[in-house]
This record gives C-alpha cells, sequence and structure tokens, in this order.
C-alpha cells in the first residue's frame, strides 16, 4: 500500500527524525511512500539541512520505493538554489509547493518566472507538483491556475481537496489535476465520489503531522499518543478509503 503524504523533519516546534517516522510507516506495511521536508516550512530555512535529511533517508531506502519531493520555497530564488541542481544532487520524484508556509506572489515577476521553470521543468521530466490547498486566497484550489492551464501535461494534485467544490471544479476544467486524501473528511471523499471524480485522488495521510494536532488539550501540551500509534489511526483511515474508492471506480 502506498502513502503519497507523508512528512520529515522540522514541523513549528516539534523535530520529526526522518528515519524514525519512515522507519514507522514501514513497519505498518506501507511499502511505497512519498515524502516532503517540512523543514522547509521554518523561518529562517537552510537548504543544506533540508539536503542533509533527505540524503540521510535515501542511504537507508530506495528513492523508488521512499520518493522525496522537492518543496520549493520562493526565498530559494535569491538564494540561487535551483530546480536543476536540486534534482541532480538528490533523488527527487517531484515538486511540492505550500502558498501558506510561503507565499507566491503572482504580481511578482522573480516569482512568476520561477513558476514558470519550475513547471517547465516538470513538464520536461514529467514528475508531478504537489500543491498545499486551503480556505485563504492565497492557497485555494485554483491560485496556481494559469500554470495549471498552462502547463498540461504536468500532473497536478491538489493535497487535502480543500474547499471540495472548488477543487472538484478544478477537476472538471483540467484534466491534469489531481488531489489527496490528506486530512480529507470522508463527507468531501464522497462528494468528489458523487461528482466521478474518485479516480483522481491519491491515498495520503499527511503523518506525523496528524500527530502534531493530538496535542493543545493538556497542560503539558505533549501529544497525547505515541507516533506509532497514531500512524495505526491514520493508515487506519488510508484502508477505509482505499475500500471506499474501490468500490466507487467498480460502479463505473
Ligand atoms: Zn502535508
Amino acid at each position: 500500500m502506498t502513502d503519497n503524504h507523508v512528512h520529515i523533519g522540522q514541523f513549528c516546534e516539534t523535530w520529526y527524525e526522518p528515519l524514525e517516522v519512515l522507519g514507522i510507516v514501514t513497519e505498518a506495511g506501507i511499502t511505497d511512500v512519498v515524502y516532503s521536508s517540512t523543514t522547509s516550512g521554518k523561518d529562517e530555512v537552510r537548504y543544506k539541512e533540508i539536503e542533509h535529511e533527505i540524503r540521510e533517508v535515501t542511504a537507508e531506502y530506495p528513492p523508488d520505493k521512499m520518493e522525496p519531493f522537492f518543496w520549493y520555497i520562493p526565498p530559494y530564488i535569491d538564494e540561487g538554489i535551483t530546480i536543476e541542481n536540486a534534482f541532480q544532487n538528490l533523488p527527487y520524484g517531484g515538486i511540492k509547493l505550500h502558498p501558506r508556509c510561503h507565499r507566491w506572489n503572482l504580481q511578482d515577476r522573480k516569482h512568476l518566472d520561477c513558476l514558470h521553470t519550475l513547471f517547465g521543468s516538470a513538464q520536461d521530466s514529467g514528475v508531478p507538483i504537489l500543491i498545499h490547498t486551503g480556505e485563504d486566497d492565497f492557497e485555494k484550489p485554483a491560485f496556481f491556475e494559469q500554470f495549471i492551464a498552462e502547463y498540461r501535461d504536468v500532473r497536478c494534485i491538489l493535497a487535502h481537496c480543500r474547499p471540495v467544490l472548488e477543487t472538484i471544479a478544478m477537476f472538471r476544467t483540467y484534466k491534469n489535476v489531481y488531489g489527496d486524501t490528506a486530512f480529507l473528511p470522508e463527507a468531501n471523499l464522497q462528494k468528489i465520489i458523487q461528482a466521478g471524480f474518485g479516480e483522481r485522488l491519491f491515498l495520503g495521510t499527511d503523518f506525523p503531522i496528524t500527530h502534531y494536532f493530538t496535542r493543545g488539550n493538556t497542560e503539558t501540551n505533549e501529544p497525547a499518543i505515541t507516533l506509532e500509534q497514531q500512524y495505526k489511526k491514520d493508515t487506519a483511515v488510508l484502508q477505509k478509503y482505499e475500500i471506499i474508492l474501490a468500490g466507487s471506480t467498480e460502479r463505473n
């Protein structure tokens, strides 16, 4: 079974040790993983740290089974960190964009040029782009629409499918738009299936961010359960959704 949405590294004040996370995922019987480093969302990101984390994982696991995605952030533009160099140095299998962690400014020429380069090289090399989505204007499913429309051969995966109706509208307009089930409520999964787009979904958990959000209601602010326990819950949802999706495509 595949988990198409896993993270390693720093998330807010919590450090999720890369090999520990992927060890837990492997133990749970997941054989194929797509992951990226949330260290990319830190205030002062140093790409060297991320390279180090990913190298640690690729030394342990073959990258065709544990596939890293290159999380590109706008500050890299001025630092001269390019997609070309990154893909030369590490066996990346895709690109991740997170317009909530780092805002993309579509009025800024540098940002626009950079996005054209990213989408263009994804088109040339056939790698997908995983895009975070959410309720705010700067992260809505249609935020990168001009690029999705121009680069029709790029598989664009809208993580979380949020908001769901706008995601469905994007599925309807563009054949190259997909979604993932990370933090996707079952009611929204059903809406996507009913609209006829169940086959556009990739199964993913967002582990260990799921674990991060189990904290908050205790005095110590400690997570309520262990990482292993959380991933058991996450994979139970994954399996349930897999069965629902399999059933829905049989009917069609
Ligand atoms: Zn995520």
